[in-house]
């Protein structure tokens, strides 16, 4: 992945790269797993999805709980060496990540 692929996105010079496993699980909790679910899928331990969530929020500068509204306005986070710039996007934001484009067709 090349940092000149991003669209819209002003390149920002502290962007961040998921690990290998973060963007798995993020992925799976957006589908609407849970650490119950995450762990045997991935065969780790509750505790190493807790930690792994735990790293990826902090990155991202985002709770547990943006994590999954992170991962819709950052697309390319989950994409395999994906650069990211930490913090949620503004409601006013006129990106092209998928998130902000449907927040505008609906408004
Ligand atoms: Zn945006």
């Amino acid at each position: 992945m090349n940092l000149a692929v991003a669209t819209g996105e002003p390149s920002l010079p502290n962007t961040r790269t998921f690990t290998r496993r973060e963007p798995n699980i993020v992925e799976m909790m957006c589908l609407g797993s849970s650490t119950k679910d995450i762990a045997p899928e991935l065969e780790i331990s509750f505790s190493a999805v807790n930690a792994n969530i735990a790293r990826a929020c902090t990155k991202a500068k985002v709770t547990r709980k943006q994590i999954v509204m992170f991962s819709l306005q950052h697309s390319a986070a989950l994409e395999k060496g994906g650069r990211f710039s930490p913090g949620l996007h503004d409601p006013e934001c006129p990106c092209n990540e998928p998130h902000c484009k449907g927040m505008r067709r609906v408004a």
